[in-house]
């Protein structure tokens, strides 16, 4: 007797969300991707419940054609890549083309978008798929509602409102370090966060660190070959307690690698002493063939091809931009 059966596709994006989508901050890490690759100059996110009872992100991106919008919320579509050669060397934030199925798999989902050139929106109902006309002058507008509405055993996970909020607001700070070029807003039931400008990368640093960051930290600023080392790293005077300031980018994308953290730690081995630990700001960036971004489906882990090379030019950058005498630091008075 056959008891294999094929799982309906509304089942097998819910197990893939477990993967995918872990909290409101998942959510909102890909909404928010898929707004930067879609070349918008500036992004609006709308939380509401810490995300759990609504995350909306508008753009003003190229939009979505009335044909593709149902093809966007199917698994493994995707107008990122085509071929392994592409994958090998992707430059967009997404590339697998599973988020947005996965999401709507797992919260009410509509996606209201404006193609360039078309004479006006669509939106699509990620329930059932149904397409209407709509009002929007341009770019795209993803609404997520009612968050594991149909996962009872995932709503339990979710934690207090202010913890959620914590986490989104986390994801929208990489983000906007990230792309200081963009104007970014946030906000949370109704209150304004953050409203940044398009800036330097320092001006928006400065925005979301602190200008006592800026003060008590070193440029860095290195080159070698394909690798390129920029951004700030504090001086011992501003060291912390925890481990809440490190931000590290590879090619623009936030990443938590062991390599790179213990190149920075032991950079700082000799002037950072006990518990306490550096605050950063570094954005490598590598010749895309150098490094996979496709070790998880988050994309936080990353294996570099020459791990060895990266881990010695990190650690000598850091290492000569921190011994530099006062001259490099913006407003850092010679010792
Ligand atoms: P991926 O980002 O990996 O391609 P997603 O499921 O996140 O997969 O999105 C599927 C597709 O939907 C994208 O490849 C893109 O073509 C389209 N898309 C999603 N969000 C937007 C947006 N804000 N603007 C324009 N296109 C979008
Ligand atoms: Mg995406």
């Amino acid at each position: 007797m056959s008891v294999i059966h094929r799982l309906p596709d509304l089942l097998v994006n819910q197990i893939a969300a477990g993967e995918v989508v872990e909290r409101p901050a998942s959510v909102l890490k890909e909404v928010l991707e898929n707004a930067v690759d879609a070349g918008s100059r500036a992004i609006e996110v709308q939380l509401e419940q810490g995300g759990v009872r609504r995350i909306r992100v508008a753009d003003d991106g190229c939009g979505i054609d009335r044909d593709d919008l149902a093809l966007a919320l199917e698994r493994h579509a995707t107008s990122k890549i085509a071929t392994l050669d592409d994958l090998e060397r992707v430059a967009t934030m997404g590339f697998r083309g599973e988020a947005l199925a996965a999401i709507a798999a797992v919260a009410r989902t509509t996606i209201t978008s404006r193609a360039a050139g078309a004479s006006h929106a669509w939106r699509i109902d990620g329930s059932d798929r149904s397409l209407a006309p709509a009002a929007l002058n341009n770019g795209t507008v993803v609404d997520v509602a009612d968050l594991y509405f149909n996962t009872p055993a995932r709503r339990k996970f979710l934690k207090s409102e202010g913890t959620e909020f914590a986490h989104c607001d986390e994801m929208f700070r990489r983000v906007a370090l990230a792309r200081p070029d963009l104007a970014l807003q946030l906000s949370h039931n109704a209150r304004v966060i953050h409203r940044l400008p398009p800036g330097t990368p320092l001006a928006r640093v400065g925005a979301l660190m602190g200008d006592d960051f800026v003060t008590h930290a070193r440029e860095v600023e290195a080159e070698s070959g394909a690798l390129r080392l920029t951004g700030l790293a504090s001086l011992p005077a501003y060291s912390r307690a925890s481990r809440d300031a490190q931000y590290f980018f590879v090619n623009g994308r936030f990443v938590r690698d062991k390599l790179l953290t213990h190149a920075v730690r032991q950079a700082y081995a000799d002037i950072l002493h006990g518990a306490r630990h550096p605050a950063y700001v570094l954005f490598l960036s590598i010749d895309p063939a150098g490094v996979d971004v496709n070790v998880h489906p988050a994309k936080i882990e990353v294996r570099f091809r020459d791990a060895r090379a990266v881990h010695q030019f990190v650690f000598h950058a850091l290492t000569r931009a921190l011994a530099e005498s006062g001259a490099a630091a913006a407003g850092t008075p010679a010792p």
